[in-house]
């Protein structure tokens, strides 16, 4: 069978040894016969001549760990309960960035984790879900789908066309969205953190096929920590509401909802959350000749539609979206442009409320 379409791994870190039963198998009823769910339970002798990072990669790739055919890493965020003591999560993280192997992150109480450490998750683009959560499994089964969506979508490539493809083009081709190159450029310009990961493969002998199988993890995680989370291209629900206009409770009515089912995202990560194309939605409103969402409600559904109110002020419209409250808010009652923000992502802000909590540190985090 050749690699390509061999079926992926998905490993599983967990280093407190009486919970990786549980664990593995909330995965794997997710997974079904998508992909096998391995353990690495962290009883292994280590030798002490061997750099810990050399031993990890050198125990992935081996036959127990499916050979390094591996879709996705499962890893609890801290391990330092380990019998062996030297793998920590910073091992797992830089072994996976050296295989090209996406990880997803779990922590125990992430709704807790408040503000601060919200961005600073989202400062160094890592995808987290809540290892608490009683869909735990579901969550991480859906972050391996997303990743092998793409994976899928990047066989379809002909390895002549790949070799000219620059990221923004790979990934719109992927997207089946190639009018949105220019835009998802905008997006990867200050994205270091996720780019990064190819300078290091242009110079290699063979830098397409090296990038080939590391392009469902770089574009993966480029798309679900920046395209999906920062609205521009794509909106979430609420900012797609603001953006349109419609109060987000009208919005979340079958019916409105129903009059831009068209413009609904659909690929990868896309049972991750609701996410509408912006252009799409602004096709719709051209094609119905109408200035906004709130218009177009109103003229086709329900003449109680409410516009979609700035978190800042109830008598006016918002626009635009908080990232820190995940509300709607104004231009006027906000900040745009923060550093750290995908250059794309026109419609994400901070509100003037956070910004006065938390605008000294923007800039660190
Ligand atoms: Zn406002």
């Amino acid at each position: 069978m050749s690699k390509s379409i061999r079926k992926p791994a998905v490993v599983l870190f967990e280093d407190i040894i009486q919970d990786q039963d549980k664990r593995q198998l909330d995965i794997q009823s997710a997974l079904g016969k998508a992909a096998t769910v391995l353990v690495y339970k962290g009883e292994e002798e280590t030798p002490q001549d061997m750099p810990v990072e050399v031993l990890l990669e050198k125990l992935l790739n081996s036959h127990s760990f499916n050979d390094g055919h591996i879709g996705l890493i499962v890893s609890d965020r801290e391990l330092g309960r380990y019998k062996s003591g030297v793998i920590s999560d910073s091992v797992v993280l830089a072994v996976a960035e050296k295989m090209g192997i996406p990880v997803c992150l779990y922590e125990r109480g992430i709704k807790r984790s408040g503000t601060m450490g919200k961005l600073k998750q989202w400062k160094i683009k890592e995808i987290v879900v809540d290892g608490d959560s009683k869909n735990f499994g579901e969550e991480c089964g859906q972050v391996f789908h997303g990743f092998n969506n793409i994976a899928r979508k990047l066989e379809e490539i002909p390895g002549k066309d790949f070799k000219k493809m620059t990221p923004p083009e790979i990934l719109a081709r992927v997207l089946d969205r190639e009018e949105e190159i220019d835009r998802i450029a905008l997006y990867g310009t200050g994205e270091q953190s996720v780019l990064l990961e190819i300078l290091a493969y242009i110079d290699s002998k063979n830098p397409a096929l090296e990038l080939k199988n590391r392009y469902p993890r770089i574009l993966g995680n480029w798309l679900y920590t920046s395209l999906l989370r920062y609205p521009g291209i794509l909106l979430n629900e609420i900012a797609a509401a603001s953006y349109l206009n419609i109060h987000e409770d009208d919005f979340r009515i079958p019916k409105i909802n129903a009059l831009f089912k068209e413009a609904s995202y659909k690929g990868p990560f896309s049972d991750r959350g609701t996410w509408w194309w912006r252009r799409e939605l602004d096709r719709i409103l051209e094609n119905n000749k109408c200035e906004s969402g709130f218009d177009y409600a109103r003229k086709k559904s329900n003449k109680q539609v409410r516009y979609c109110q700035c978190m800042e002020g109830k008598d006016h419209p918002a626009g635009f979206y908080c990232m820190i409250n995940e509300q709607p808010v104004c231009r006027e009652h906000s900040h745009g442009g923060v550093s750290w923000f995908p250059r794309g992502a026109d419609l994400a802000m901070i509100s003037d409320r956070e910004y006065k909590k938390i605008g000294p540190f923007v800039g660190l985090y």
